[in-house]
């Protein structure tokens, strides 16, 4: 039988390992690259088992079937593993192509990019760097100011609304 999760608040959350959204300002206060390292077992009791094969095994979401490519709301968008700010909606922008699409990060810190020869493609793949949670890649073909297109899995990030947050103007 299936052990359920419970619903993430920020106090269970932070005990198993899991930010919620609201602890996400905390986590950047303290130091939101202090590496988080969990064995795959320890990855498989907080993910669900498509969070974990995308996260965790570079895996991809089938394009226009996740939750965020076609979500337009203002908000932050965190690692659904580890709750470091990813990507700002300010960013976000319509691709096309059936994932979320942003021109750039939050900060260079908050991912990682690394050479993809997988599949016979030569591509960037991004992770998370306090995690290092796949994300998906980023491409040269994006729109200004960069021309980046970080084309990410929806299954490997977590909106965060702002509207939620009492301190946000
Ligand atoms: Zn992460």
């Amino acid at each position: 039988m299936k052990k359920r999760i419970p619903k993430i608040n920020s106090v269970i959350a932070v005990s198993i390992g899991l930010v919620s959204c609201e602890a996400v300002g905390e986590l950047e206060k303290k130091d939101s690259m202090d590496k988080l390292v969990k064995t795959d077992t320890e990855w498989k009791e907080v993910l669900t088992d498509e969070q974990f094969y995308v996260t965790r095994q570079a895996g991809t979401e089938r394009a226009f079937s996740g939750e965020y490519w076609n979500h337009k709301e203002k908000g932050l968008y965190a690692c659904v593993c580890c709750g470091s700010k990813l990507f700002r909606s300010d960013a976000k922008f319509d691709s096309g192509c059936g994932w979320p699409s942003y021109f750039e990060p939050v900060s260079e810190r908050a991912i990682t990019e690394r050479r993809d020869i997988s599949h016979g493609m030569i591509r960037t793949e991004v992770t998370c760097t306090r995690c290092d949670a796949h994300l998906g890649h980023v491409f040269r073909d994006g729109p200004p100011p960069t021309g980046l297109r970080y084309c990410i899995n929806s299954t490997s990030i977590r909106f965060c609304d702002l509207a939620d947050k009492k301190n946000a103007e």
